[in-house]
């Protein structure tokens, strides 16, 4: 009899894996693809030679993870590597607003009627961000603040819309900057708690960067493979479990899946059927013949460039895909260049580029014409340095990955109350109605992302039900 069976090797059921195994328990991983990995993997899918992320690129969340930063990742093989800037936002005007390592450079790229709003808004809480970050990422209880007042502040300009909270910012710099971040996580930007997903990129940027993991970030999740088999745990691949039977016996079963296969796979039911699953996004991974051509000088030296052309432009595009069912003429995207810091991704002189813009869920149709009209706009010449695309729309990301049901990247919508209480209104949200199945997918807070904080939490839960029954 094993203590737990984790099902899905994604970054939360890795972690989640680990957390138990160092604390002496014996562990077996199970994952239906033939790799680990979920959302934080590697592979050539262009050209040889070409090492893209078909999935999470930029790891603003996993290097200031609490989880993380207590396992000794560097120590199988993951490196943090850093571009000159985190993160830039181009205008049509050949400027661009940043998202710097400094706040001081940051506020100075909103122009002078900015720079103190915003300065105001971020420093306070920089100070105590490695608290921040623990007391936000361990809710809803999982441990008690450390510092319930810093906690307390940061949920009152972070808890409304992000739209009043970038109503202290004057000029569209800041404000069309502060909107892309929020549509990270495909949230509306008129929804509950946008305003803290804005701040919480914003301050991880001036806490740590917004790295890339060299050579790709399969290197996360390699690293944290590695570290579970060096403390005895098993890990099985091209694994598909569907059903409890499929599984050895153990007295916990960790799933690292969507609420709505777990309920499949556990007969729960409908348990889960007030679970609301969010937009898709429409990805497309390049082999480039060189740097991409921004025009301005700022997003050729940033790891991540968001593109929309004001907060206006973002909104429409993510209402289209959210609220209309229809894809964006203008799509808001994010792009990310590892090439800049990362010479391991590509062949000498080429680079790898990788885009998404969001589309409704489920959506068939192909966005590479409007993704490319965009990237033009500021990045003139673009399609000339295309050597190769491989492009996946939700059907095609959706079979890669059970866990993006229609498409949706966050595994759960992320607006409403399922914001912060996902996947039920619950105090334990890692339980499930079978007292040794938990779930720990980024289906549960602090939600999506490489992260690990789902894992490490639903690992909690799980540790202090096997030492209650020996
Ligand atoms: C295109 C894209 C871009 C992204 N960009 C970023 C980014 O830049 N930065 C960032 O931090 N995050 C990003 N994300 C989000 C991030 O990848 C996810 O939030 C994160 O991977 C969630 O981790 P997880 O462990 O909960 O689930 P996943 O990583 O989805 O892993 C779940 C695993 O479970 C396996 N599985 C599912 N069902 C079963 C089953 N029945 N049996 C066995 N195995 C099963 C799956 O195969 C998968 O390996 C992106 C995601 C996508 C798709």
């Amino acid at each position: 009899m094993l203590d737990a069976v984790v099902v899905g090797a994604g970054p939360n059921g890795l972690t989640a894996a680990v957390e138990l195994a160092r604390r002496g328990f014996s562990v077996a991983l199970f994952e239906a693809r033939d790799t680990v990995g979920g959302g934080a993997r590697t592979e050539e899918l262009t050209l040889p030679g070409f090492r893209h992320d078909p999935c999470a690129a930029a790891h603003p969340l996993g290097i200031n993870s609490p989880a993380f930063r207590a396992l000794p990742l560097e120590r199988y093989g993951l490196r943090w590597l850093q571009p000159e800037l985190p993160m830039a936002h181009p205008f049509a005007d050949g400027t661009a607003a940043v998202l710097s390592r400094s706040v001081a450079e940051t506020a100075a790229s909103f122009g002078p009627r900015d720079a103190g709003p915003y300065r105001r808004l971020v420093e306070p809480f920089l100070p105590r961000w490695d608290t921040l970050a623990r007391d936000f990422m361990s809710l809803p209880l999982t441990a008690l603040p450390r510092d319930p007042v810093t906690l307390a502040r940061f949920g009152l300009a972070g808890l409304p819309p992000s739209t009043w909270l970038t109503r202290r910012f004057h000029d569209e710099r800041a404000k069309t900057l502060f909107a892309g971040l929020v549509a990270h996580v495909m949230a509306p930007l008129s929804g509950l708690a946008t305003g803290a997903i804005g701040l919480v990129f914003a301050l991880a940027a001036h806490a740590r960067g917004w790295p890339v993991a060299e050579g790709g970030s399969q290197s996360i999740s390699d690293a944290l493979a590695g570290y579970l088999k060096d403390l005895g745990g098993t890990i099985h691949t091209d694994y598909e479990v569907k059903r409890l039977d499929d599984l050895p016996p153990a007295r916990a079963y960790v799933f690292d899946t969507s609420p709505t296969a777990l309920a499949r796979i556990a007969g729960f039911g409908r348990y889960y059927d007030n679970y609301r699953y969010g937009p898709g996004v429409f990805k497309i991974d390049y082999a480039l013949d060189g740097p991409v051509p921004w025009t301005a000088p700022e997003a050729r030296a940033a790891g991540t460039v968001q593109i929309g052309a004001d907060s206006a432009e973002i909104g429409t595009a993510l209402r289209a895909a959210s609220r209309e069912g229809r894809a964006p003429d203008r799509p808001f995207m994010i792009t990310v260049q590892p090439g800049v810091v990362d010479p391991t991704r590509a062949p000498a002189g080429k680079h790898v580029f990788w885009a998404y813009g969001h589309v409704p869920a489920g959506w068939t149709g192909d966005l590479t014409d409007a993704m490319e009209r965009q990237l033009e706009r500021f990045a003139p010449g673009f399609r000339d340095r295309v050597l190769a695309r491989a492009t996946a729309g939700p059907p095609e990301l959706a079979a890669r990955n059970a866990n993006y049901v229609g498409g949706d990247i966050a595994s759960g919508a992320v607006s409403g109350l399922q914001t912060l209480l996902r996947p039920r209104l619950s105090l334990s949200p890692y339980r499930t109605p079978h007292p040794a199945v938990f779930i720990c997918s980024s289906a549960t807070p602090p939600g999506p992302g490489v992260h690990g904080m789902s894992g490490h939490n639903a690992a909690k839960a799980v540790w202090r039900k096997l030492r209650q029954t020996p």
